[in-house]
């Protein structure tokens, strides 16, 4: 069952609540029993390095030709 976190705006307590997929999106209830709560955005698929992941290639990089070590004059 996801995990969705939760913000009061009453008193500015964050919270965490597991509830079916279906449920995500109904009002949640401050543990100090504040009803003016807000969704934060879901960590759930972020782990670790998320950008930047594939290397970077240089253009134009040599082909492995023999002019690319200066063999051909
Ligand atoms: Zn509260």
């Amino acid at each position: 069952m996801p995990r969705y976190d939760f913000r009061c705006r009453s008193c500015g307590a964050t919270f965490e609540l597991s509830r079916p997929m279906a449920q995500a999106n109904d009002p949640a209830v401050c543990p100090q029993g504040h009803q003016d709560t807000v969704k934060l955005l879901s960590t759930v698929a972020v782990t670790g390095a998320a950008a930047g992941g594939a290397p970077q290639q240089a253009p134009g990089g040599g082909g492995g030709g023999c002019c690319g070590g200066g063999c051909c004059g």
